[in-house]
């Protein structure tokens, strides 16, 4: 058997950052930018104003003082003149401030007669003025890679980039194997049940910037394992599940053999999910999970989501993990890394009862899976442990 670490590096091994491609902004959210932005203007480009009131010089400011409105500044419509020492422009917030002024008193600090304005007796300190470049200037830098969120969308728009440079989206193909399985809402036989791992690997895998689809149920035949694998070409990554065991229905590994994928099996020591298969099938790395619901998903988390990340470009790293402390003692751990499913509520973390790995509704009310090392010792309540957020 080999550690979890041992097994991911071999996956990463199968896989590469992917060609890239040009998409509009509007299309850029949650996408991997893979060369640097760069600003192509200063922001605000001018000093601006940010407060509706009087842009005056601030050396003629003193409660009390008098200046005459000689203009006005809106955003989109700068005052063009020159300001003198005892002149005042209204102005509003977004405007130019107009030369010869650096501060502008607020409005409520004013009191306005005609065309004269008197300052208040309470003035702040505040030149309620956005010098130019305060934000970013020509030339700087959004670094990539990046996981481009919406103030990163936001930020590029006001550098003026219409387009970002992105990885192509992984293209996945997900295969269910199995007699007993039908898809959700057809009509299951006598000795059959749904088919659920495709689905929720397909939302995950989705959600961190893949592009998986679902591929018809593969039956226990080497004729119907063989014709998904036809409808899997196109693909980067191929994902089997189930029959990846030594099962007398245990075909994957046999036919994939017989498709050309130089194979690897693996039994990796971890719980859920011990039998694991990869290999390079034609154009397509390809893995085959375990059929267990959970342990399709813990696998899901362990080790496909880091081969996507990688298609990406972000790296090659084991999913990031955190720490909580324990909400109880734990005894001694068993000879294999232990994912299992738990709660966590405000920084205490809490092993579910029921870690068998066909359990999607325990699956399904964790919030994290925690993290026993192999041969972990007995642990009293209060300690730290790791965890990956789910
Ligand atoms: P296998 O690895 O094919 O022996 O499958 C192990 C267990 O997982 C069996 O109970 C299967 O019925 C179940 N299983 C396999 N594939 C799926 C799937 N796509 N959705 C739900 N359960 C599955
Ligand atoms: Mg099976």
């Amino acid at each position: 058997m080999i550690s979890v670490d041992e097994a991911l590096a071999h996956l990463f091994s199968l896989v590469a950052p992917l060609d890239t491609e040009e998409v509009p902004l509007q299309q850029a959210s949650g996408r991997v930018m893979c060369t640097d932005a760069v600003a192509r203007r200063d922001q605000p480009p001018f000093a601006a104003s940010a407060m509706d009131g009087y842009a005056v010089a601030s050396d003629a400011v003193r409660p009390g003082a008098r200046f005459t409105v000689i203009g006005e500044a809106a955003a989109g419509h700068g005052f063009g003149g020159e300001v003198g020492k005892h002149q005042a422009v209204r102005i509003f917030t977004g405007a130019p401030v107009p030369a010869g002024t650096d501060r502008v008193v607020i409005q409520e600090d004013v009191i306005r007669d005609s065309d004269t304005i008197t300052l208040g007796d309470a003035l702040d300190d505040n030149a309620y003025v956005r010098p130019a470049g305060g934000d970013f200037r020509v030339g700087d830098r959004m670094q990539a890679p990046r996981i481009l969120g919406p103030a990163d969308i936001a930020l590029l728009a006001s550098m003026n980039i219409p387009a970002v440079t992105v990885r192509r989206k992984p293209r996945v193909a997900l295969i269910s194997t199995g007699d007993e399985l039908v898809m959700p809402g057809d009509r299951p036989g006598p000795d059959q049940i749904i088919a659920s791992n495709t689905f929720g690997l397909k939302a995950m895998l989705d959600g961190i910037g893949a592009e998986a689809r679902i591929l018809p149920i593969a039956r226990d035949t080497r004729a119907s394992l063989s014709a998904a694998f036809d409808l899997a070409v196109g693909s980067d990554l191929v994902i089997t599940i189930g029959g990846a065991s030594v099962g007398d229905h245990d075909l994957v590994g046999v036919v994939a053999s017989e498709l050309g994928m130089e194979r690897a099996f693996y039994k990796v020591r971890m719980r859920p999910g011990k039998p694991l298969m990869a290999g390079r099938m034609g154009d397509a790395a390809m893995i085959g999970l375990p059929g267990n619901p959970v342990s399709a998903m813990v696998c899901g988390k362990v080790f496909v989501a880091p081969m996507i990340r990688a298609m990406l470009g972000l790296g090659t790293e084991r999913a990031p993990r955190l720490t909580a402390r324990l909400a109880h003692d734990l005894p001694q751990g068993g000879p294999r890394e232990h994912y299992m499913r738990a709660r966590l509520d405000d920084g205490v973390i809490a092993p579910d009862t029921r870690q068998d790995s066909s359990l999607l509704s325990v699956l399904a009310g964790a919030n994290a899976l925690m993290i026993r090392p192999v041969d972990d010792a007995p642990r009293k309540a209060g300690e730290l442990i790791d965890y990956l957020p789910l």
